[in-house]
């Protein structure tokens, strides 16, 4: 019988992260700031870490992981590689399946990785204080962690209505000592100014990240942090694939084919970009970045300019995207809301080195469900599309015939998400098609750049 579980030891957590810019056929296109041209590294600092910027603009192949950075991590990491013997079976087919469990850190999601990062180098620039924004909560959770463990005060401006009906993710974050505000708020001009005109309004992660961008650039000692989407985030969740390189080399696999669910990206680019450098090298690997089909970024977006904020206020990156003013319909509990995608992934996708596919909603949960009562593990809704696409990919080597390996990234455990799971088995949760009409309109409001 094989091993259920692959571990490594504490010491061989990557000692450094993986840069799939350098095995890029193309370089990436240029951000651009608000005059079109491109921006310069130095333009960023008044919110990132001197540290994190160098790793945005970076082509280096490998970057060392500080060994501050390991130390954190060794509190979770290396995280299990599991083989799904019990789903195999209930499937009844003959494809091997495998995952990593990501769910098994501090905050329960692949997100802390980048977050105890992110801390580390503003530590390293001497800033006090970070600030950021969170939906449903994940990624306030893992800053107000990473904040915790360097000594530095975290700030979380939590979108109204998930800080109402989330409590426990606030609770979790002030446990780790960081400060939690409902946005809209009247601490800042772009909270007060939304208030003005809805003093009612229960909130968007574009509001939030105005009102954080907006304490990051007029305080000195404080800077922001983003969880997703950006190249060093990206880089940072890489310990994840190159983890898993090497739990398949023990058992003597190798993945035919990688899902992962994808919002942001992070958690797409950490687990599949290290092998993307095995198929830049020749080698056979299939990577799949798996979306809802109310927020199909990568499959029915337009490869375009546009900002990552409704206001915005960021610069231009090229990307997939529904266009910066999008609002994710309110029948999705699903999570991966984001308009638009990296610019890496985007640009894999592109290039077609890299493959998208988007999952119903009911799908999504009735495959959770399977999961969870055949591997234990409860997933958080977000991975339970890349779970949803491993089963009809395993159903379909069923009928051919065909022993492939699959691998999926479980981007986090669901126990902060059950809710979700409640509103599913009421029958409360529908399939919803993102509108055609909705997309084109979002073309003829993309930022015109030539
Ligand atoms: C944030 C999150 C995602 C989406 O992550 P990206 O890396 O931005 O695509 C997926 N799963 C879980 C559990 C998350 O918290």
């Amino acid at each position: 019988m094989p091993d259920k579980k692959i571990v490594l030891d504490e010491h061989e957590i990557p000692d450094h992260w993986y840069n799939v810019v350098a095995d890029m056929p193309n370089s990436p296109e240029p951000v651009l700031g608000p005059d079109g041209n491109p921006i310069t590294p130095d333009m960023l600092t008044p919110l990132f870490a001197s540290g994190v910027i160098e790793q945005e603009v970076s082509t280096e192949r490998w970057i060392p992981i500080p060994e501050e950075v390991r130390e954190i991590y060794r509190l979770w990491r290396p995280s299990p590689l599991h083989r799904a013997l019990r789903l195999e079976a209930a499937l009844g087919t003959p494809a091997r399946i495998y995952y990593k469990n990501e769910g098994v850190s501090p905050a329960g999601s692949h997100k802390p990785n980048s977050a105890v990062a992110q801390a580390y180098y503003n530590k390293q620039d001497g800033i006090k204080r970070l600030v950021t924004e969170t939906g449903a909560g994940q990624w306030g959770s893992a800053l107000a962690l990473a904040g915790q463990m360097f000594g530095i005060e975290v700030l979380v401006y939590m979108v109204r209505i998930s800080y109402e009906q989330k409590p426990f993710r606030r609770s979790m974050m002030e446990t780790w000592g960081a400060g939690v505000v409902a946005s809209p708020s009247d601490q800042t001009q772009a909270g007060r100014n939304v208030l003005a005109e809805d003093p009612t309004s229960s909130g968007s992660l574009g509001i939030a990240i105005s009102e954080s961008v907006e304490v990051a650039a007029t305080h000195d000692d404080t800077n922001y942090a983003l969880g997703s989407v950006l190249n060093h985030v990206l880089l940072h969740q890489t310990v994840i694939g190159l983890e898993a390189k090497k739990q398949f080399a023990i058992v003597g696999d190798y993945p035919d084919m990688i899902f992962a669910p994808c919002g942001g990206g992070s958690n797409f680019g950490g687990v599949a970009f290290p092998f993307f450098a095995d198929k830049a090298a020749g080698k056979s690997v299939r990577l799949v970045a798996v979306e809802p089909t109310s927020c199909p970024t990568l499959t029915r977006g337009h490869y375009a300019y546009d900002f990552g904020d409704v206001a915005g206020m960021t610069p231009l990156t090229k990307m997939y995207t529904l266009g910066h003013d999008f609002m994710p319909p309110g029948i999705h509990a699903g999570g991966l809301r984001y308009h638009g995608d990296s610019a890496l992934v985007s640009q894999l996708h592109h290039e077609q080195l890299v493959e998208a596919c988007a999952v119903n909603q009911l799908e999504t949960f009735e495959a959770g469900v399977i999961f969870a009562r055949q591997e234990g593990i409860v997933p958080a809704p977000e991975s339970n599309h890349a779970i949803a696409a491993v089963i009809s990919e395993a159903l379909r080597c069923k009928e051919t015939g065909e022993a492939k390996t699959l691998f999926f990234n479980l981007s986090g455990h669901g126990h902060f998400d059950m809710a979700a799971y409640d509103r599913f088995f009421a029958g409360e949760l529908e399939d919803y098609e993102y509108p055609e009409e909705d997309i084109n309109a979002a073309l003829s409001r993309l930022p015109q750049v030539d």
